[in-house]
């Protein structure tokens, strides 16, 4: 079988000094109609309820938002068209994950955020990318680096629209293609995953993976922030240090990234069925020591990985209900120990005696659960 699938390749630009100019102004552009429509809809939204009616957060809403906006601010006639009405489809992204998926309210963009981005939708022939360059629509050309393969992928599959970012000091172009992959060969096996911070992973099998290590990286990431409190800001050697900090902190987001993919990948050759927990159960971010490192290395992302090369190679993703108490119940006999501290690694069931190893055994559970969602 064959799955038509979305793929965004990450390609780094190198835009010289008038196109960063460029790329920087639309940045600013997408940051304040954000912005400005999120403050409009706030308003408008209370005024809305004040006579009873609610003002839905929906693509037509935020489209009569932003002509309103063109006649207060005339100067945004001139921009990209494609890249402004696609801030306000992702605002309107943010707000369905809002009400429908729990994330937080949508947030202002600062413009000292180190990611910044805005991006162009295709449209007939305003994105071209050839071995060398990219160039959009308006706005001009731009070298950039790739590998054989996404060439190879670039020439033969349907460009969606191009993000362009600028991240910890380096510039890129994130192209959105439509192709196909292969689906991967059933194996007859399945996993459960529970993720700690102990152990990045414990699996149902009894395996363990490892934590990620960086700590060299955040030493260094940690000693050139230092650096950079003490030198007057944007002065010829805060801006050598920025460099040097930026590159820690490419480094250390390479490795996790690459690691997430290794982990993710082989998950997926090896497994059909994959059942993990909702991450904010067991109090992993509540825990003071461990809540900053957890955040840093973006647990969330190594499971959007998995669920969508599973998505995409045929297998199946499951997630289990936040609420089942997957460490609480023995995988064998169903005997719940409601007084399991966090501390307890091991513990004997009362019920039929099994010596639990608590890490493996909610792997099992969180396996067992998810297998039932399924059927
Ligand atoms: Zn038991």
């Amino acid at each position: 079988m064959v799955n038509v699938v979305k793929k965004g390749l990450v390609l780094e630009i190198f835009p010289d000094d008038g196109m960063v100019g460029v790329l920087e102004q639309n940045m600013k552009n997408a940051r304040f109609i954000w912005n400005q429509l999120l403050s409009k809809y706030n308003r408008l939204r209370k005024q809305f309820q004040l006579h009873g009616y609610p003002l839905n957060a929906n693509i037509r809403n935020f489209n009569m938002m932003l002509k309103m906006l063109k006649v207060e601010f005339p100067f945004l006639r001139d921009g990209e068209s494609t890249s402004q009405q696609q801030v306000f489809r992702d605002l309107v992204q943010a707000f369905n994950r809002f009400f429908k998926e729990g994330y937080g309210y949508p947030r202002f963009k600062s413009r000292n955020n180190p990611k910044q981005s805005f991006r162009i939708q295709k449209n007939g022939n305003n994105i071209r990318v050839t071995n060398k360059r990219i160039r959009l629509a308006k706005l001009g050309y731009v070298h950039h680096h790739t590998s054989k393969e996404y060439h190879k992928l670039l020439k033969n599959s349907k460009i969606n629209n191009v993000t362009v970012k600028r991240e910890n000091g380096k510039y890129y172009a994130v192209v959105n293609i439509t192709t196909t992959v292969k689906e991967l060969e059933k194996t007859g096996e399945n996993i459960g995953i529970d993720l700690g911070f102990k152990k990045l992973a414990t699996l149902s099998n009894g395996k363990e993976i490892e934590q990620l290590d960086i700590k060299k990286e955040e030493e260094m990431i940690k000693k050139y922030q230092k650096k950079l409190s003490r030198k007057k800001y944007m002065s010829e050697n805060y801006k050598k240090t920025l460099k040097t900090y930026h590159k820690w902190v490419n480094k250390r987001n390479n490795k996790i990234k690459e690691k997430y993919h290794k982990i993710s990948k082989k998950l997926v050759q090896n497994y059909d069925i994959i059942s993990m927990e909702n991450l904010n159960i067991k109090g992993m971010f509540q825990n003071k020591k461990w809540a900053p490192k957890l955040q840093r290395i973006n647990l969330y992302k190594l499971v959007r990985m998995i669920k969508y090369k599973a998505e995409w190679y045929g297998k199946k993703f499951v997630q289990i209900n936040r609420f089942y108490p997957s460490s609480q119940t023995c995988n064998i006999c169903g005997y719940q120990y409601e007084d399991l501290k966090l501390e307890i690694r091991k513990w004997t069931c009362p019920s039929c005696g099994t010596k639990n190893h608590r890490d493996t055994n909610a792997a099992k559970n969180i396996l067992k659960e998810g297998i039932k969602l399924i059927s």
